[in-house]
């Protein structure tokens, strides 16, 4: 209850900061820039001087502090998930079902996001002066970074790729860390081969580091007031309105997305698997769904998911306890949605052109993601980044959509533990 409160209250301290941020910024840029192709005035050049040095370093330190943990989180979250697998396989048939349940949705939302992109391209709805205008500020080197994109290189030497030759070399570059996971993968995989006695000293101590880097992702989410007032200000002074159209067609798109995931192909998806009326599975849920949307945690929501599985649909508790837990760590529709919705729309944004083996890279990254990311209140962002980095887009776009992260945040925490509410209800009717 405590913790609910404070987390609460933090969204709206949060969203309290993007539209300080956002009414501030755009209020100069709309007073003082100078029409297109006109000369800046000095106020309006001393404006944005402080934009630059005392405002965006304020940004820019949140950012940090999110990408500072990229590498420990991916590395550890992984080969903890697989290792962890070997239980699962001891497990035999309910964990395969499991496993196929949290891979199969998970392509599913994030299908569904990226056709939704592809549909509305939120990231292209701005006139030519504007997209120049955002590119010259964010995206100065993507030129060199598209180069790098897979679609310049061809499938097989993605695969090839995919190995690194130095895997420390590899954690040092934004570049190489999908070949870090490719390592953390098969370690992991590795570890059940060996069994759990001879791993249990490296497992304890990948726990510990996985723990100390969740608090200080929960410590960095406490600024993050401050770094969203600062990042957007930066970027309303600089582009004004039409940035927050900018903004404004993607909050529109990834929140439609989540909405038809939550109340179309979900509750189809309980219908069809669990023999759950959407109707009867909606209104059993509601108080569910309210615990994840304000908490913006599936770990702490699993006591609330548990509870709905066992008294709202008599699923038996050892079929709840072992799906929902895992589920909360290693199953986000909503999650994979959402960062579909977004590597794309910056794709859009920065004019990098993804060609087909991208596709695959960020449908691949998004279960990936689903699997590593924290069940905590912007667990995924960190592992945003390493994406965005991966198909050639400057990861300090994510300035652009971090504004309105806390309430997309909530919303995707919804679908996340929906479907881990639907594989135990489907895995307790077989
Ligand atoms: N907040 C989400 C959850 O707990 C994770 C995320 O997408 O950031 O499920």
């Amino acid at each position: 209850m405590e913790s609910t409160r404070r987390r609460i209250s933090l969204s709206t301290w949060i969203l309290l900061g993007l539209l300080l941020g956002a009414v501030a910024g755009v209020g100069l840029n709309l007073a003082f820039a100078p029409e297109l192709g006109a000369e800046k005035s000095e106020t309006f050049a001393a404006i944005e001087g402080v934009a630059d040095r005392l405002v965006r370093p304020f940004g820019d330190l949140f950012l940090r502090l999110l990408f500072m943990v990229v590498v420990p989180v991916v590395f550890c979250s992984l080969f903890l998930g697989v290792a962890g697998l070997g239980t699962v396989q001891r497990l035999g048939r309910l964990g395969g079902r499991t496993l196929l349940w949290f891979c199969g949705t998970g392509l599913l939302a994030a299908g569904t996001g990226t056709a939704l992109v592809l549909l509305l391209a939120p990231g292209r709805r701005m006139d030519a002066a504007v997209a120049a205008q955002v590119q010259a500020q964010y995206v100065a080197a993507a030129q060199a970074k598209v180069e790098q994109s897979q679609a310049a290189k061809g499938w097989l030497q993605v695969l090839v790729d995919l190995v690194p030759t130095n895997v420390v070399g590899a954690a040092a570059s934004n570049q190489g860390l999908l070949s870090l996971i490719v390592f953390a993968l098969l370690l992991g995989a590795a570890s059940i081969r060996v069994g759990p006695e001879r791993t249990r000293a490296l497992r304890e101590l990948l726990e510990g580091v996985y723990a100390l880097c969740l608090v200080i992702l929960d410590w960095t989410m406490r600024l993050a007031p401050l770094g969203v007032a600062c990042l957007i200000f930066h970027a309303a002074v600089t582009l004004g309105l039409p940035l927050m159209q900018l903004v404004g067609w993607y909050f529109a798109t990834v929140m439609a997305g989540l909405l038809l995931l939550q109340f179309g192909v979900l509750p189809a998806l309980a219908w069809g698997f669990a023999g759950v009326a959407p109707g009867r599975f909606l209104s059993a849920c509601r108080g569910l769904f309210v615990t994840a949307f304000s908490t913006s945690s599936s770990n702490a929501t699993v006591p609330a998911t548990m509870r709905t599985a066992e008294d709202e649909f008599g699923v038996p508790p050892e079929v709840a306890g072992f799906v929902v837990p895992l589920g909360a760590t290693m199953n986000m529709n909503g999650t994979a949605l959402f960062l579909c919705v977004v590597v794309l729309f910056l794709a859009q944004v920065a004019g990098v052109a993804l060609g087909p083996a991208d596709y695959a890279v960020v449908l691949g990254m998004a279960l990936l993601v689903a699997i590593g990311a924290a069940g905590v209140p912007g667990g995924s962002l960190p592992l945003l980044a390493l994406v965005l980095a991966q198909v050639g887009v400057p990861p300090e776009l994510l300035a652009l959509i971090l504004g309105v992260d806390r309430v997309v945040d909530m919303t995707r925490t919804v679908p996340n533990i929906t479907g881990d509410l639907i594989c135990s209800l489907w895995l307790a009717r077989r």
